[in-house]
């Protein structure tokens, strides 16, 4: 990691390494003042290496609320010094991103109308802003000023104002939102004017010599939203303006190009790092879905930025360019895209966890210690609470072993992996194939446990990780041979024919599908080698890589199908299942099923849907009666997972945490 592990400066700004953590709301803060959560969160991640904090985003005005970290007030200056002093007490350097959201911004949280530079509702809030006057414009070109000078009274090293992802200042940029014709909005120079303004002020506020940085997104991807070619020539106006770095993200909140689920590919937005990289003279920082050291040096090395953002890798692996410069990068705990733990609870209100770190947001407690009295520990299952329970455990010294009936670790993370663009959680059965192997854990495979080989095995500690099994729901024909387990699909162990029926429209009923319907679309190495040979037209192209063999029907009960998949994730999935023609009917009971299919009642209605197949996805059942018994016969066991009740990745990793930390 040569690149990426060495010096670079932005302005004056001497940064130890490329590794940048952008800003990402965190949800930790009350009221807005910085507290020892926030603190200890970011003192972890500076030592562990990282370049560059930024956090935030920072509220410069009202439109902020309640859990941002708030600076539109000389109050929060001594707990933002709290803050500084943390990091730099780990050797970090770090960053204040100033956020104005414009339309963007919640009157529910806020307690004021959101404002804009037209009054034009957003499809992300739902809410309907205010035009705002001229003057009020001015004000808040002075708020990110003062907001500035507040950053530098608090000992930042550094600010970023945010322009992009479809804030205040893309909102002035974009003919979309911004249709004024006063100076500024009508044409792209007039729609600069805000953005360029705001830059201005604030190098003005903070001299010339402190960092400024400017997060931009490189593609609006707004239908007669900004390209590449309009943002390249904003953040030219940016650089003469003052700006020393660009950091490069993608799209709008609204846009329905899927920014950072794991459907993205990992790197896909560094293209647009460098459209900014080949026409300004100053640093730019690649971004979104970059969870791999060696994916990051690549583009490094291939000249795409001069510096890689990463932030949720930095909340799954804080330790992560300490890793990297120890050559252990099999150790590290890849960010997968999933969403879980940080932006589903962004959603929803919630502090920001991690499915594949429990401690992310929990660095306050008590980290588990040494054991005290080695013991010998037989973990039962090595889906994901058994092998972090197992992980756990032997870390603090105990000596582990690790039954797992199938012929792999993972458990349901296997199948969780199979359908495309869900490929990265399979990284999380690496990394805890390789941190047991480092710990010295004898894993067993195709081991099947009962009470006998439990007992005889003379462990002292048991960690009953014995995972579910698929629901057989009690419908007529259920035991037909044209029926199959979702399950058994996602393993490949069940041929489909060509008209399926999947009953339940949960998450693994999506995913089935998704998975289904692909089938026979043209892959990705299929669609580049006719693509650029010219094999086929586009309008052919796009129609192969959509349309599949199969007809695929989704039946659920409920009034919506994704119901259990996380909000950030939810609507990608919704719109991958419309676009690969896969049919939903919701509010509907599969009452039969026979040779011809299903028999279902739709509010009262009976019709047949035909079908060659049928797939089961219609929940789990924990296995615990083995749990129970063992329990009853030896003195210390812990259940954990989906043993306990069916239940997320994210329950099931914590679980196994705290099982391996207090056995
Ligand atoms: Fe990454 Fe998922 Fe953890 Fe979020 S919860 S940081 S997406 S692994």
């Amino acid at each position: 990691m040569v690149l990426l592990l060495s010096p670079v400066k932005i302005g004056r700004m001497e940064l130890k390494n490329r590794v940048v953590m952008p800003a990402m709301h965190l949800g930790y803060c009350r009221d807005g003042f910085v507290n020892e959560q926030l603190v200890e969160f970011y003192r972890v991640r500076a030592r562990g290496g990282v370049g560059l904090i930024m956090v935030g985003g920072c509220a410069i005005d009202k439109y902020g609320h309640g859990n941002m970290v708030r600076i539109d007030n000389d109050k929060y200056i001594p707990g933002l010094a709290d803050l500084v002093k943390g990091v730099h007490e780990e050797g970090g350097k770090i960053a204040a991103q100033l956020f104005q959201p414009g339309r963007y911004s919640y009157s529910f949280l806020s307690g004021t109308q959101p404002v804009a530079p037209s009054p034009i509702p957003s499809k992300l809030t739902r809410q309907m802003p205010r035009a705002l006057a001229v003057d009020e414009i001015q004000g808040i070109v002075d708020s990110f000023g003062l907001a500035a000078v507040r950053a530098q009274k608090a000992g930042f090293d550094a600010v970023e104002a945010i322009g992009s992802a479809g804030y205040l200042i893309s909102q002035f940029l974009s003919p979309v939102t911004n249709q004024r014709d006063d100076e500024y909005g009508g044409d792209f120079e007039r729609r600069m004017r805000f953005g360029l303004e705001v830059a201005r002020r604030i190098r003005t506020a903070v001299g010339p010599d402190y960092p400024v940085l400017f997060r931009v997104g490189g593609n609006d991807f707004m239908l007669g939203g900004n390209t590449n070619r309009e943002i390249v020539m904003f953040c030219k106006r940016l650089e003469e303006a003052g700006v020393d770095a660009f950091n490069v993200t993608g799209g709008w909140h609204e846009t329905t190009v899927p920014q950072i689920t794991m459907a993205a590919p990992r790197g896909v937005f560094a293209y647009l790092a460098r459209g900014v990289r080949e026409a300004v003279g100053v640093p730019v920082i690649a971004c979104n879905r970059i969870n791999d050291p060696a994916l990051a040096e690549e583009i490094l090395a291939n000249g795409m930025a001069d510096l890689v953002g990463m932030a949720r890798a930095m909340i799954a692996d804080p330790d992560l360019v300490a890793k990297t410069a120890a050559g252990q990068a099999g150790a590290i705990r890849k960010c997968i895209g999933c969403n879980q733990g940080c932006l589903d609870s962004v959603f929803t209100m919630k502090p920001v966890g991690c499915l594949v770190n429990a401690r992310a947001g929990r660095e306050l407690e008590q980290e588990p210690e040494p054991a005290r009295q080695v013991k010998q520990v037989l973990v039962v299952g090595g889906g994901p609470g058994g092998m972090e329970a197992a992980r756990v455990a032997a870390e603090r010294g105990h000596r582990v072993t690790l039954w797992e009936k199938d012929r792999r670790l993972g458990g349901q993370l296997n199948l969780a992996a199979v359908p495309p663009g869900r490929e990265e959680f399979s990284t999380v059965i690496e990394y805890y194939r390789h941190e047991l192997d480092r710990l010295g854990v004898q894993v067993e495979l195709n081991k099947e446990a009962d009470e006998n080989s439990i007992k005889s095995f003379g462990a002292d500690a048991v960690v009953m990780a014995t995972g579910a099994a698929p629901m057989q729901p009690p419908i007529l024909g259920v035991d037909g041979a044209n029926v199959v387990q979702a399950w058994d699909v996602l393993a490949g162990q069940a041929a489909t024919g060509k008209r399926v029926v999947i009953i339940g429209g949960g998450a693994v009923g999506c995913e089935t599908a998704l998975l289904l319907a692909r089938k026979g679309t043209l892959d990705a190495d299929a669609l580049h080698f006719l693509a650029l040979n010219n094999a086929e037209s586009w309008e052919t192209l796009k129609e192969l890589a959509i349309r599949g063999v199969k007809e695929v029907t989704v039946v659920e009960m409920q009034k919506a199908v994704g119901a259990d998949i996380g909000i950030s994730s939810r609507w990608v999935i919704l719109q991958e299942m419309h676009r690969f023609g896969v049919k939903t009917i919701t509010r509907a009971t599969a009452r039969e099923i026979n040779e011809r299919g299903v028999v279902l009642d739709t509010q009262g209605k009976e019709e047949v849907l035909e079908a060659d197949t049928v797939v089961l996805a219609a929940g789990s059942r924990s296995l615990s009666g083995l749990c129970e018994r063992v329990k009853e016969q030896l003195p210390e066991v812990y259940v954990v997972g989906d043993a306990v009740a069916p239940r997320k990745a994210l329950d099931a990793i914590y679980q196994g945490y705290l099982a391996g930390a207090v056995l």
